[in-house]
Order: structure tokens, then sequence, then C-alpha cells
């Protein structure tokens, strides 16, 4: 488990003027669940690439359990992404998808079997660890995905819109599973969504972006009933 600290943390992609990220200062507490939240092309993706280290910063600095991880290249940060687009090994068993990250590092077999077994009960996997992935449900496979960075014990999950290929009941029933296991877990968690109930229900905490600039960050109670500003109300009180 680990702090995640953002100063003023900066990206401005080649090519282009407006920073996809300006000055972004934030930290995450350990074990916290922290939503980042806004519309599409806010920056959510870029922060999370730049703090699992495959987004270069312009300039500003990461830190991670409190160490500088700026530099750090992203194999070496210790921290597992689950992203929107999942790809699964077609071809391997549930099992050995959620070993395979495992079995590259090295990690001895009797170990290996013991950790995908404990992945498979926390994500209610049990039942379908010899089946091949096209014979899940939509949302199981979206929990194989997360299984997958279960497995690693990282000290800091990202989760890119891990359900918005999920539709709305599957959706919302996944959502509370991911909410519950992050807690019991107590990793620290970076979740992006645009949906604004997801980040509500989600977030210990909600940081809300706008064309790369946080606006707010706050609980969702505290958003509700202090919004920084008309965009922040704007975002919270429109259905999806
Ligand atoms: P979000 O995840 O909130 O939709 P992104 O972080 O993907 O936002 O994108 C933030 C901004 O940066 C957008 O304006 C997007 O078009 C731009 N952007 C993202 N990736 C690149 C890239 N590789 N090159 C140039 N611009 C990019
Ligand atoms: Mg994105």
């Amino acid at each position: 488990m680990a702090t995640v600290t953002f100063d003023n943390a900066t990206r401005v992609y080649p090519g282009t003027e407006r920073p996809a990220v300006a000055g972004l200062s934030l930290s995450v507490g350990d074990g916290e669940f922290l939503v980042l939240a806004g519309p599409a092309g806010c920056g959510k993706s870029t922060v999370l690439r730049m703090l699992a280290g495959l987004e270069e910063m312009d300039s500003g600095r990461v830190l991670i359990g409190g160490r500088d991880a700026t530099a750090v290249p992203a194999k070496d940060r210790d921290v597992a992404m689950v992203f929107q687009n999942y790809a699964l090994y077609p071809h391997m068993s549930v099992a050995d998808n959620l070993g395979f990250a495992l079995k590259i590092a090295g990690v001895p077999d009797a170990e290996r079997a013991a950790r995908v077994r404990e992945a498979a009960r926390l994500l209610e996997l049990e039942e379908v660890l010899d089946l091949r992935p096209q014979a899940l449900s939509g949302d199981q496979r979206q929990r194989v995905a997360m299984g997958r960075a279960v497995v690693r014990r990282p000290q800091v999950f990202l989760m890119d819109e891990p359900l918005a290929n999920l539709d709305a009941a599957l959706r919302a029933r996944t959502r509370a599973q991911i909410a519950s296991l992050a807690r019991r877990l107590g990793i620290t968690t970076v979740y992006a969504t645009h949906d604004q109930a997801e980040a509500m229900a989600l977030g210990d905490r909600v940081a809300v972006l706008r064309e790369g600039v946080l606006q707010q960050v706050a609980t969702p109670h505290e958003l509700y009933a202090r919004p920084a500003n008309q965009f922040v109300a704007g975002f919270i009180g429109t259905p999806d």
C-alpha cells in the first residue's frame, strides 16, 4: 500500500498547444479510493498514464509511497492498471490468465497457484477457473481483467473506465464489486470515469478535472453540498 502525490504535474502532447494536464497537484491517501472524474478529453487517462509511467511528464513530479517516481520506469513502479479494453488471452483458461503475469515474473508454482486461488475467491471466479474467456459473461471477463491486477498485489491500482464496455445493469453490479474489493484489499486506487453517478458512488473522494485543470477534490458529500464552481455543479448535477 502507498500514498500517491502529484506535484505540479504537466503534460503537453507534442504538436498540441493546450496541456492535456496542467499543473496538477493532488494527494491520494494510503488505501484511499480516489475517483478522477470529468468529461471525455479532460485528461483522466493522461493522469493515470503519468502515474503508471506510461506517459512522460513535461514538468512536475509524481511520488509513490513518498518516493519520487518521476524517473522510475513503468515496470518498476509497482502499480497495476485495468483498462477499459481489457484483453484476455483467448487460448488460456481463466486460471492461466490470472497467473500469467506471475509466471512471467518467475513466481514459483505453489505461490502462484495460491495467489490465483485468492484472487478467484475475492472476485467470485472460483467456478470458472478452468474455462476459456469466450465462455464467460462480460462481467466475468471484466473481473478476470481485474484479477490479473489483484494477483500482482500492487501498491496502487489504476482503473481507466473499466466498466465502459458493460451494459447498465452489469455496470451497477460490477461497480459494487469493485468498491468492496478495493476496500477489502485496502489498496490505494485511482479510478477514472466520465460517469458522475459512478464517481459519486465509488469515490472516498472525487477529483473533478476540466480541460486538464483540477477543479475540486472532495468527498461526494462535499461536492454536492459545496461545489467549487459552476462546472463542478453542472458535472455532478447532470445524469449520464
Ligand atoms: P480523458 O481520458 O479524460 O478522455 P485524455 O487524457 O485521453 O482524456 O486526453 C486529454 C487531452 O489530450 C485530449 O484533448 C486528448 O485529445 C489529448 N490527447 C490524449 N492523448 C494524446 C496523444 N497521444 N497525442 C496528442 N493528444 C493527445
Ligand atoms: Mg480516457
